[in-house]
């Protein structure tokens, strides 16, 4: 049995549903530029898909540093805006509105009691492809570091998350780490490739895609105590 130091955490629809956080975030945000400057072509996904593209040909940070994506992206579809510096302006403020909606979540069922209860026993930390701030609500006290994609520049499945994680506490290898996360490739082949265990949060049923063994996976958060304490205890 592996000696559990710590558990490490995705953030986006594993501690919360993100898709009505982010789309609400998004709208209110598109909606309050408008209100600014007067309609905008914002484009559809794939069109999203070309400027992301392009951008990341120009500075590949872009890749891993979603905040100056979301800028950038701002920036271009405003393009028609005189004189720069008031475009400026509005990309700016519009930025720190998106962030100031994208953090109104709502924590899943239990995710605050069994967080608690885990940092009693375990080093937690936070591994995160996305820019929300686990600090920024009051579940943060309970983690001992937070490592977005933005630090590790990269991200899940490429291994610097994890490598960043074990420079935060003395004596953690991979094998003393236990990582949960929803998705199957970012969180658990991410973690799986470097010999760390895994759990996976999966709370709409999916089906397990992946060409090695699935991990145990668990759809609700009152249960993963349990679960916890039955592998490592
Ligand atoms: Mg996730």
């Amino acid at each position: 049995m592996k000696n559990i130091k710590m558990i490490t955490f995705d953030l986006d629809d594993t501690l919360w549903d993100n898709m009505p956080t982010i789309t609400k975030a998004e709208f209110e945000t598109r909606k309050w530029i408008e209100d600014q400057v007067g309609k905008v072509e914002w484009g559809d996904f794939n069109g999203f898909i070309k400027i992301r593209e392009e951008l990341i040909k120009n500075d590949p940070s872009v890749q891993w540093d979603i905040s100056k994506l979301r800028k950038e992206i701002f920036r271009i579809k405003l393009l028609h805006i005189e004189p720069e510096s008031y475009r400026n302006r509005i990309v700016e403020n519009a930025f720190d509105l998106f962030m100031l909606k994208r953090h109104e979540i709502e924590l899943f069922d239990d995710v605050e009691m069994v967080i608690k209860g885990l940092s009693k026993k375990y080093t937690l930390g936070v591994l995160t492809n996305g820019n929300a701030d686990i600090y920024k609500f009051d579940i943060g006290k309970y983690f001992h570091f937070s490592i977005s994609s933005l630090e590790a520049k990269n991200s899940k499945p490429h291994r610097a998350h994890f490598d960043e994680a074990i420079k935060q506490v003395d004596n953690v290898s991979f094998e003393n780490i236990l990582h949960i996360g929803d998705h199957q490739v970012h969180d658990i082949l991410g973690a799986h490739n470097l010999g760390i265990d895994t759990l996976w949060f999966n709370n709409n049923d999916s089906e397990w895609d992946q060409a090695f063994l699935k991990p145990d996976e668990f759809n609700a958060w009152k249960d993963l105590p349990e679960i916890i304490k039955n592998k490592y205890d």
